[in-house]
Formats: C-alpha cells, sequence, structure tokens
C-alpha cells in the first residue's frame, strides 16, 4: 500500500540552493518511494535564533511503501550524508527533513509527531505545502487556506521552480 507522505525541506549553511537540490535527488533514490512534485524553492527569515543566515525552504510529495518510522530513517541518513550538524535548537543547518503529513495519519510516538507539530505557525512550511496542494485537508488542524490565513506572518518569499 503507497502512502502520499509531505516532507518539508530547509538550509541555510553551505549553499542552501545546492543543499537543496541535492536533498530532492536523493529523495528520488529513497526506496520502495516515488518522488512526485515540488513545492518550488522560498526564502524565509530563521526562526529561533536571530543571528543565522536566512533559510531556503521547499516542501515534497513523495509516495512511499516505507512506514513514517522507516522513511525517518532515510531522511536522518539523507541528512547526515548532507554534513547535518546538531548544535543549537532552530539553529544553522547544511539540511533539515521534516516529516509534514503521512497520508491522513495521526502519529505520536516517541520518534514522530505527524502532523508535524511547527505546522500551523509557520509560513515556511504552509506555502510551500499550498503551493504543492491548494485543496490539501490538514488531518486535526483544517485546510491548508485557512491555516495559511490564520498564520503570523513573518515575511516568505517565493522565489521560483527548482533548477535541477
Ligand atoms: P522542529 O522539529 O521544531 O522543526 P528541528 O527540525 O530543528 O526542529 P531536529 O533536530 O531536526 O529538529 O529533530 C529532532 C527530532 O524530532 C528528531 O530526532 C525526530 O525524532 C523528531 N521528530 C518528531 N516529529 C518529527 C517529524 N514529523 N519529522 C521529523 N522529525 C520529527
Ligand atoms: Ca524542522
Ligand atoms: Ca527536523
Amino acid at each position: 500500500m503507497t502512502v502520499k507522505v509531505y516532507i518539508g525541506l530547509g538550509s541555510n549553511l553551505h549553499n542552501p540552493e545546492q543543499q537543496i537540490v541535492s536533498a530532492l535527488q536523493s529523495l528520488r533514490e529513497i526506496k520502495a518511494s516515488r518522488l512526485i512534485n515540488n513545492s518550488g524553492l522560498f526564502r524565509s527569515p530563521p526562526m529561533g535564533p536571530q543571528d543565522q543566515p536566512d533559510y531556503l525552504n521547499a516542501a515534497a510529495l513523495i509516495e512511499t511503501e516505507l512506514t513514517a518510522e522507516l522513511l525517518l530513517d532515510q531522511l536522518q541518513n539523507i541528512e547526515n550524508t548532507q554534513g547535518r550538524v546538531r548544535s543549537r535548537r532552530w539553529g544553522e543547518r547544511t539540511l533539515d527533513l521534516d516529516i509534514l503529513l503521512y497520508g491522513d495519519e495521526v502519529i505520536h510516538s516517541e520518534r514522530l509527531t505527524i502532523p508535524h507539530a511547527g505546522l500551523a505557525l509557520r509560513e515556511f512550511v504552509l506555502h510551500p505545502l499550498q503551493r504543492l496542494n491548494p485543496a490539501l485537508n490538514v488531518p486535526g488542524k483544517g485546510k491548508i487556506i485557512d491555516l495559511v490565513e490564520a498564520c503570523p506572518a513573518s515575511g516568505i518569499e517565493y522565489l521560483g521552480p527548482i533548477n535541477d
């Protein structure tokens, strides 16, 4: 059985655009999965510590036969391959890959909260999701259009399609 999964991508270190392009390439190569589409590229101000560069963000839609936990393993491998180092909370990073939605499932496990916990408060998550699927419904939270409307403005900017 395949599940539609939305993945959030973010980078603000070491050529962020290239990091996002490389990450999309790696998403293509995840076993038992298929990359369907991406949102295009967005730029957003940092969340958390302000003494770090702006972020580039995107969202991707994949179809997978993997469980959410096995998919998280794959995503963390990709982060590590691209030099992710965990220092301060919400600090600068080469690559962050979050599972935003896993089908219409609601998951609360030791390793996973799905829908992603920060989703409704983050323009850099909501805007890419909306561009990927304007009719999206977020389990337990509502329609993407209403979530975008209610989200505090942060100054996100759409840059255009991703050239890969
Ligand atoms: P945030 O989760 O607020 O966006 P972050 O992305 O900087 O912050 P990380 O250091 O990348 O946080 O991840 C910390 C842990 O979050 C991971 O080890 C993972 O187990 C957990 N986690 C919980 N829910 C999710 C999810 N939906 N997608 C990815 N990781 C998740
Ligand atoms: Ca994150
Ligand atoms: Ca993360």
